[in-house]
């Protein structure tokens, strides 16, 4: 027994807003999930710097810059991470509480 391939099926990686399994896909033929469904992908720079058309294929989604031609999608994902995932301020940590030190003079008096 062996598992058959199945070429431009097994590559979807899910929702590329959130990662969660697509099982729809929006106008622009990009496979996401429900909640995600009237998103779209705007925006997307290719690395030299055009912007990007969505393009739905035989295969899914991909992309296309006037300059470069077809642009893989996942890759053109990889390229604009800040698009999909908006920065989030990261939480400064306090947890760390400082240790308080607390010299007596008795003990300080050893230092000399
Ligand atoms: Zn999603
Ligand atoms: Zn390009």
């Amino acid at each position: 027994m062996y598992l058959r391939k199945r070429y431009g099926e097994s590559r979807i990686d899910g929702c590329p807003f959130c990662g969660k399994p697509s099982t729809s896909k929006n106008s622009q033929g990009v496979p996401v999930c429900i909640a995600h469904k009237k998103l779209l992908l705007d925006g997307l720079r290719c690395v030299c710097g055009s912007f990007l058309d969505v393009m739905a294929g035989k295969w899914g989604a991909y992309c296309r810059c006037p300059k470069c031609g077809n642009v893989n999608f996942k890759r053109a994902l990889e390229m604009n991470p800040n698009l999909l995932k908006p920065q989030v301020p990261k939480p400064q940590k306090s947890s760390e509480k400082k240790k308080e030190v607390v010299i007596r003079s008795d003990e300080l008096h050893l230092y000399y």
